[in-house]
């Protein structure tokens, strides 16, 4: 077999690997889950047994096993020719995906005080592929990258500009690698470039997160300084009034309580009281649980309050388009929001929208609609081993 190339995406306690050819044909993926407590596992995609891992097991260990039943398969019978890793925070230091070397983990670790709970696990996955295969050329991948073309006038907070001086306090935005998967794709199904093509993309997962992109290039987006801001998410809250904290505080509730409040306990999870889950959300509303449909009925109005917030930074609108578990999956979500965009001539076609945009190449509009509505399914992975595959081997068209 030629070469290959591994992407990782490693979480607090998880760890995601896929592996692709070079012709970028995915042939195997694998999941650890609950790393660092006594009941870590791993599975391969496709094969039913569970790969119970030791009490206390980390991101090297789930690494290892995962590898080795790669390498028992015969899809990994040598190092890979390069691998992509994730990593959630690139600061302003790198606008497109960089080959490691120790100036880039340096800079990787001088962006972890602006990503605390992602940059330094992701640091932990490069340095647990660098002990498995140490000349293999890595590549990393930044979520904020794709965000780097955003204007000043969309970057910037209204605060003291003192504080974007001294500590980097502005928007940097996330789902970059979505985003910008979106507009790609987006430009083959209409038959244009993405250079020529004008989108607003809606990542709506258990994070979500949409942005305006102009001609090809970023030029607002939902996400801040953090991944908290912006639309309704599964257990976030995105957008409140900072005048909450304050709040909070006279009511004793101190920050790092407020930080997880706003980060794990509110969003769907939060209004429902019952589940950070659409899917279930939705089945919960059917039966007519109320807080369940008010959760559905609060993301889909923040979710078009936020689509109308994007016409402003474009001069024109090639499609609206839904990624995403929910953004892919819910026709409901699809539907509820839109109608709240009638005044902009956004109309669906029930049926399309039904089969998710699968019997029309991606599109749901109704034949009045004055905008395209496109449903089309993220590919995160896909962008990392390209984007690695590139870095690594320049000259090899990715
Ligand atoms: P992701 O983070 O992209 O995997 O998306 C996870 C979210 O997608 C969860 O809220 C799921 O409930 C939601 N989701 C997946 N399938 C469906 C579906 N058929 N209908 C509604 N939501 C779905």
């Amino acid at each position: 077999m030629e070469g290959t190339i591994l992407v990782v995406n490693c979480g607090s306690s998880s760890l995601k690997i896929a592996l692709f050819d070079e012709q970028l044909n995915k042939l195997a993926s694998g999941l650890a889950e609950r790393l660092g407590t006594d009941d870590g596992f791993a599975t391969v995609k496709g094969r039913a047994e569970r790969i119970e891992l030791a009490a206390g097991a980390d991101h090297q260990d789930a690494l290892n096993a995962l590898v080795a039943v790669l390498q028992d398969s015969g899809l990994l019978d040598a190092a890979p020719a390069a691998i992509g890793h994730r990593v959630v925070h690139g600061g302003e230091t790198f606008r497109a995906a960089a080959l490691i070397n120790e100036d880039v983990l340096d800079a990787i670790k001088d962006c972890a005080s602006l990503a605390p709970l992602h940059n330094p696990v992701n640091l932990t996955g490069i340095e647990a592929t660098t002990a498995l295969f140490p000349s293999t050329p890595q590549v990393a991948v930044f979520d904020t990258a794709f965000h780097q073309t955003l204007p000043r006038k969309a970057y910037l907070y209204a605060v003291p500009l003192q504080l974007y001086k001294d500590w980097g306090v502005r928007r940097y935005g996330f789902h970059g690698t979505s985003h910008q998967f979106m507009a790609n794709e987006a430009a083959r199904i209409l038959g244009k470039t993405p250079a020529t093509t004008s989108i607003i993309s809606a990542h709506l997962g258990n994070g979500c997160s949409i942005t305006a992109i102009r001609d090809g290039n970023s030029v607002d987006t939902s996400m801040g300084l953090t991944p908290l801001e912006g639309l309704v998410m599964g257990t976030r809250s995105g957008d409140v009034d900072p005048g909450l904290f304050d709040f909070l505080a006279q009511k004793g509730v101190d920050s790092r309580e407020v930080h997880r409040l706003l980060n794990n306990d509110s969003g769907l999870l939060g209004l429902s009281g019952q589940t950070n889950d659409m899917r279930s959300l939705c089945e919960l509303a059917d039966h007519g649980h109320e807080p369940s449909q008010t959760a559905i009925d609060v993301f889909c109005f923040r979710l078009a309050r936020y689509i109308g917030a994007m016409m402003a930074s474009l001069n024109r609108l090639d499609a609206l388009v839904f990624t995403g578990g929910i953004g892919e999956n819910s026709s409901l979500v699809r539907e509820k929001t839109l109608a709240h965009l009638s005044l902009f001539g956004f109309t669906i076609d029930d049926e399309l929208n039904n089969h998710h945009g699968s019997i029309s190449d991606g599109h749901i509009e109704g034949a009045d609609s004055r905008f395209r509505v496109l449903v089309i399914p993220t590919n995160e992975e896909l962008v990392i081993a390209r984007e690695a595959l590139a870095s690594a081997r320049p000259g090899i068209p990715g």
